[in-house]
């Protein structure tokens, strides 16, 4: 924790704590988009080198029945190999946790750039226990910059 993290008002403090800890759960969020983005790919690969395959399997499993019904889908998944089913299950299992990251990233985003903001407006108004000048504005800015947090711009 850098010095002048010390000097601030206690509000002040509470919004540096919490802005590095939605800055931390972001990056967490990013990595695991980033691990369902490339499960994603990786099976939608896989099965495209499986698809003549698993087209026929389609075709025989609808021939079977004159609906689209359960039997149809049981026929289909139980013709399926190990690898395509698991590679199934995969994908369908990563596409919904990339759509739950995706939702709870933009939450923490917008969490993340109001308070951003809240602190911008903050550097303005009474920030340190300082009474006389000093520089705890710009060792703030710089500290928050080797955070790659910005608190210069809205
Ligand atoms: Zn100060």
């Amino acid at each position: 924790m850098s010095s002048v993290y010390n000097d601030l008002t206690l509000a002040m403090k509470r919004k540096t704590d919490r802005i590095e800890s939605i800055k931390k759960k972001i990056k967490n969020k990013e990595v695991m988009l980033t691990v369902s983005r490339v499960l994603i790919y990786s099976s939608v690969i896989l099965l495209i080198f499986q698809l003549n395959s698993l087209w026929n399997k389609t075709l025989s499993a609808l021939n079977n029945s004159t609906f689209i019904d359960s039997n149809a889908i049981l026929s289909l998944f139980s013709s399926l190999s190990a690898l395509q089913l698991y590679t199934i299950i995969i994908l369908v299992i990563s596409i919904i946790f990339h759509s739950l990251y995706l939702k709870s990233l933009a939450n923490l985003n917008k969490e993340y750039n109001s308070l951003r903001i809240d602190i911008i407006s903050s550097l303005e108004r009474k920030f340190c226990e300082h009474k006389e000048d000093c520089n705890c504005k710009t060792n703030y800015i710089k500290y928050m910059d080797e955070l790659n947090i910005d608190v210069i711009f809205k």
